[in-house]
């Protein structure tokens, strides 16, 4: 039977560790911390006892290798489905405009969901559509050294259009601003979005904390189907032998007994332990961080589930009912400010987009994440690595391996996927 070391218990290692355990590969897991989830998980927050992630995660109809994963871990129910595109945006007067699609004729409903888009003016929503349309026709190479803004006014986007939605689009799904972000990586996006049938725009959100939604049953099904998960065994070193790792040094333990192994480490640990051994130049990625705002409250009246702030330093607020959850993404210019300067400033945003009352609020919790993502720019595109490498039994996964996606859970699936099928080929040879 062959054997694999996957490194990282972050969905990209869970993943591999999946899809090998499937193929009855035998699976040991290391990951360094007490907990499984990486960069989405859940804890209990103490105060209120309610069950918060570390940052709200959003996934999406076109997130397809997640869906899959999730299928074959049986956790998929443990998500919501919209049944068409709906999201809600809030104005500073707090009028609420829809971005909805009503019939299920696709594409049409999603050309009219833009056409009634009442957030910019008629005009503007003509020449969105015409943008959405001529998508497919324009040159990958043409965008890979152009900024989002930069093409979005080539197109003929008005400064409306791109505050009231491009600009949150872009920024929720590579949390970068358009200054910075690359414009190739934004058009693959959108052509997921708006190419790939009706249920590819749609939003899924997690029922219930990450932890429960997927942390769990995919340990489930990796154990039950002989893997071995280690946790708190962070790897230091690799032994390497003729071109092939054959051992592996964590601070209690040196594994020999293996064929294989996945590292699913972030690019900032990878580079730290290993980085002499695959680049001649120390590469660096830049990261982006993100804020998550928890506030719990006396009354909620909001009726939606989640809403997008349109021109507000907030950008997402999501309705839980007796506690909301304000996302701020791109959030290097805050995230060394003190917590009560950021919760003041997002009161502020409440008060002019909502009816919530600073009276109404019980207390809040501010979760900082650094290095959330790296940004998607042209420059951090191009150094991507993929899942092969020169050392002959070490394969990458990772969100910010060479997917051609933004850093999220859906590249982080797929990379899983894609390093757990490489291996899987070789043992067939
Ligand atoms: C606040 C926040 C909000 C986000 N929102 C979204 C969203 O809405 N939608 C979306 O799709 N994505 C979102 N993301 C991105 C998404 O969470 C990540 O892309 C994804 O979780 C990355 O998974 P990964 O397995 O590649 O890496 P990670 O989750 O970072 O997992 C890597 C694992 O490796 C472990 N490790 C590190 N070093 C070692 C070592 N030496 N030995 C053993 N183990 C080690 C780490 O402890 C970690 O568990 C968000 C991220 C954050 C932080």
């Amino acid at each position: 039977m062959e054997s694999c070391i996957v490194i990282g218990g972050g969905i990209a290692g869970l993943t591999s560790a999946a899809y090998l355990t499937k193929q009855n590969i035998k699976v040991t897991l290391l990951e360094s911390s007490p907990k499984l989830g990486g960069r989405a998980y859940s804890f209990t927050e103490q105060k209120s006892n309610d069950v918060v992630d570390n940052g709200q995660h959003i996934l999406m109809g076109c997130y397809s290798d997640t869906i899959n994963f999730l299928k074959l871990i049986g956790a998929k129910e443990n998500f919501i489905y919209q049944k068409r595109l709906c999201i809600n945006f809030l104005t500073q007067a707090g009028k609420l405009v829809r971005l909805k699609s009503f019939t299920s004729i696709y594409p049409f409903n999603l050309i009219f969901a833009l056409l009634n888009f009442k957030a910019i003016t008629y005009t503007e929503r003509l020449s969105l559509i015409r943008f959405v349309i001529k998508l497919p026709f324009i040159s990958h190479q043409k965008l890979s050294d152009k900024n989002i803004r930069d093409w979005l006014k080539e197109e003929k986007q008005s400064d409306a259009t791109i505050k009231s939605l491009w600009e949150i689009i872009a920024i929720g799904a590579l949390n970068t601003n358009i200054d910075k972000a690359s414009a190739f990586i934004f058009r693959e996006i959108l052509m997921k979005i708006f190419f790939n049938g009706n249920f590819a725009s749609t939003i899924i959100l997690p029922k219930n904390g990450l932890s429960d939604a997927y942390v769990k049953n995919a340990k489930k099904y990796i154990e039950s189907n002989g893997g071995k998960i280690k946790l708190s065994s962070s790897v230091k070193e690799f032994i390497i032998s003729d071109n092939k790792i054959v051992g592996i040094k964590t601070a209690e333990e040196v594994y020999k007994d293996f064929d294989y192994v996945i590292s699913a480490i972030p690019f900032y640990a990878f580079n730290n332990i290993f980085s002499e051994l695959f680049w001649d130049e120390k590469i660096e990625f830049e990261y982006s961080s993100i804020l998550n705002i928890h506030i719990w409250l006396k009354n909620n009246t909001m009726k939606e589930q989640f809403y997008g702030l349109i021109d507000s330093p907030v950008h997402w607020i999501f309705n839980k009912g007796n506690h909301i959850n304000l996302v701020i993404s791109d959030a290097d210019y805050l995230i060394d400010k003190p917590a009560e300067e950021i919760y003041n400033m997002c009161i502020n945003e409440l008060i002019k987009y909502t009816e919530l009352e600073e009276s109404d609020i019980l207390h809040y919790k501010v979760l900082k994440e650094k290095r959330a993502t790296f940004v998607p720019s042209n420059k951090n595109n191009y150094i991507r690595p993929s899942s092969k490498t020169k050392i002959a039994n070490l394969f990458l996964a990772g969100d910010w391996t060479d997917t051609g996606l933004p850093s999220t859970i859906e590249s982080a699936v797929k990379s899983g996927r894609v390093a757990a099928e490489l291996i899987l080929a070789e043992c067939q040879m």
